[in-house]
This record gives structure tokens, sequence and C-alpha cells, in this order.
């Protein structure tokens, strides 16, 4: 049972940039406006997000980390209607299969915090008073101990260094979609990254992308209905000099499905080819525009359950999201182009 325990937990918690990304979502469900990650050792060491939610109630605590345990579905209707980032009650069981978890916890109820920390089966081995504040603090140490391959493929520096700028992007996309929340990151003991609470998406850009990315960014939003499509976002102004503010990454080029930060090819695809004639030739092959776009559909046309990190998202009405894509595009730029 060991095994097809650590087995099925490391394809849920696959890399530091993944606990990371789960830790995160269970902050922003529990409502947190401000959030602290630390990292030692690009997160090998230690990965620890501490947050302001709403904490977690004492009676939830011995199955907080159990398999399936989660205080956000009670029913299918719940799934149709999903809010919060978080559903499977997968992700704090699992980290603790592939490391050493301690979380620490207050309400606004509690007196006092309380530092629990877990086993290799989410369950409490241990627990004692703390001394913080309402929230949530996870700390997971030592990842991947047990499975030295995994571990194995961050023994190279660029690998290690591949990992932090993933972590910052991440960081970053969560910090526009939530302008409100403050958010740092520290690696090593140093601030590599941080972004304080803003009013709304055109200072959270500022804040992370900086004064001369926005200066090219125009606001702009489309709204359909049936099916019922809301795109929001901010795109290079028609005068803009897109292959001066493209990236060769797809690092800038945000893309949101009901405020999720997701990887979609078809939406990328598309984005990319209107952009294409005004890139020189040798750049057409791998730049990527610099923009946000927020997709919003009802809960219960999009399935985020298709890959474990829920960085992929199946649209019920995908053709009709393109289609409503281009038209957003058509509307900005006056042309058709394909
Ligand atoms: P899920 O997010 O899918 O519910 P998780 O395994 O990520 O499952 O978390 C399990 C449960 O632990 C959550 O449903 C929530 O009740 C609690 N929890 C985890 N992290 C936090 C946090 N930072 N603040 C408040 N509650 C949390
Ligand atoms: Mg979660």
């Amino acid at each position: 049972p060991d095994t097809v325990r650590l087995l099925s937990s490391s394809q849920v918690i696959t890399s530091v940039v993944n606990v990371l990304k789960e830790l995160l979502e269970n902050s922003l469900d529990a409502g947190a406006s401000s959030i602290d990650v630390k990292l030692d050792n690009y997160g090998l060491d230690r990965i620890e997000v501490r947050d302001n939610g709403l904490g977690i109630k004492a009676a939830d605590t011995p199955v907080m980390a159990v398999r399936h345990f989660t205080s956000k579905i009670c029913s299918h209707d719940d799934l149709e209607r999903l809010q919060t980032y978080g559903f499977r009650g997968e992700a704090l069981g699992s980290v603790c299969a592939v490391a050493e978890v301690s979380v620490t916890t207050k309400t606004a109820e509690d007196d006092i915090s309380i530092q629990y920390v877990l086993n290799f089966m989410g369950q409490i081995v241990s627990q004692k008073p703390s001394h913080l504040g309402q929230g949530t603090t996870v700390s997971v140490l030592k990842l991947f101990k047990n499975l030295p391959v995994r571990r194995q493929y961050y023994s190279t520096n660029k690998k290690c260094k591949e990992e932090l700028k993933k972590v910052q992007d991440l960081l970053v996309a969560y910090a526009i979609i939530k302008p409100e929340l403050r958010l740092t990151l520290v690696h090593n003991k140093v601030v590599v990254w941080q972004k304080a609470k803003v009013a709304d998406l055109r200072s959270a850009l500022h804040a992370t992308l900086g004064p001369s990315a926005v200066a090219n960014l125009l606001p702009c939003h489309y709204h359909q209905e049936q099916p019922e499509i809301f795109l929001d976002g901010y795109f290079p102004k028609p005068e803009a000099d897109v292959s001066s503010t493209s990236s060769s990454h797809p690092d800038k080029t945000f893309i949101f499905v009901n405020n999720r930060p997701v990887h979609h090819k078809d939406i990328m695809k598309l984005l990319r080819q209107h952009y294409t004639a005004q890139y020189s030739e040798d750049q057409a092959q791998n730049r990527y525009p610099t923009l946000v776009l927020k997709v919003t559909v009802p809960p219960s046309s999009i399935d985020v359950n298709l890959t474990p990190d829920k960085t992929q998202v199946l649209l019920q009405n995908k053709e009709a999201v393109l289609t409503a894509v281009e038209a957003l595009l058509v509307s900005l730029y006056g042309y058709q182009c394909d």
C-alpha cells in the first residue's frame, strides 16, 4: 500500500512549481489577501507558504491531508458551479507521501495557532501550540526525499534555475488575476520578487510587467450570449510595435479561464497566428505576444479535471470561444488576419 500511495501521489505532485501551485490555490481558496512564499535550495529543501486566510477548523485538521478529503465539494452540483481552485482533496495528502509536511493554522475562533506534523499517510503525528496569527502556514521539507530519480532531475544548476523561473512565472500569473493580493517570494532568505496589493488589473500589470509593457497595452472586452462567453484583457495597442514587446517564451502571454492560469494550445495558436505578420521573418518562429486574456464561461461548461495539475482545461464550447477571441481581435485591429 505504501508503494501504491507513493506512486499515485507522485502523479499528482510532479515538481516544485506544482507543489507551490497547490499550496497557493489552497491559500486563495481560504480567502487569503496576503501570501508569503519561501523556498530554500530552489524548493528542494523547503517550500513554505504562509497565508492570512480563514485557517483550518480544529474539527477538520485530522482529515485535512487524508486523500480525497475536501471541505469544498459536497455534491455533484457543487462541481458544476465550482468557484474554488481546489475540489479533489488530493494535494495535501499527496505532498505528505513525497515530503515532510507540517501545517500551522489558526481560525478567527481559535485562541492560538497549532502546528501539526503530518506523516507519510497524512495523519497527525504530533501537535504543539505556536505563535502565528490567523491563517495557515504549510511547510514542505525534503521534497521527493523518497523518489531519488525525481530528485535527480534537479541535480543541475540549469534545471534548478528553470524551476525558479517557473515559480516566478506562476506567481506573476496569480498576481495578475488577483490584483488585491499581496504576494512575496523569498529564495534562500533573499526577497527575489514581490507584489503589493493593488486596486485593479491595470495596476496589477503595472506592478508585474512594468510600466513600459503596460504602455503598449489596451484594455478590451467582448461579451457573447448563447453560449455565454466573456472576454476581458489587455492586448497590444494597434500602433504598438508587437515585435519589440513580444517574448521568445510564452511567459508573457497570460491566458486565464475562469480565473485559472492555463495553457490552452488552441487559444495560444490563434493569438500567435494573429500577430505573426507583425514579426520579422527570423522572429516569427518563436515569438509570443505580451498580452492578458481572461476567458469567463459558466463553470459547468469547463472541465479542469483533464490533468492533475489543472493547468489544462477542456472547454465545452471551444469553437465558440475561439470564434469570440477572433471577433475580439477583429474589433481591436479592424481587419481579419489569417
Ligand atoms: P482541495 O483543495 O482539493 O480541497 P487539498 O488537499 O488541497 O484539497 O486540501 C485539503 C483541505 O485542507 C482543503 O479542502 C481545506 O479544507 C484544507 N486546507 C488546505 N490548505 C489550506 C489553507 N491554506 N487554508 C485553509 N484551509 C486549507
Ligand atoms: Mg487544494
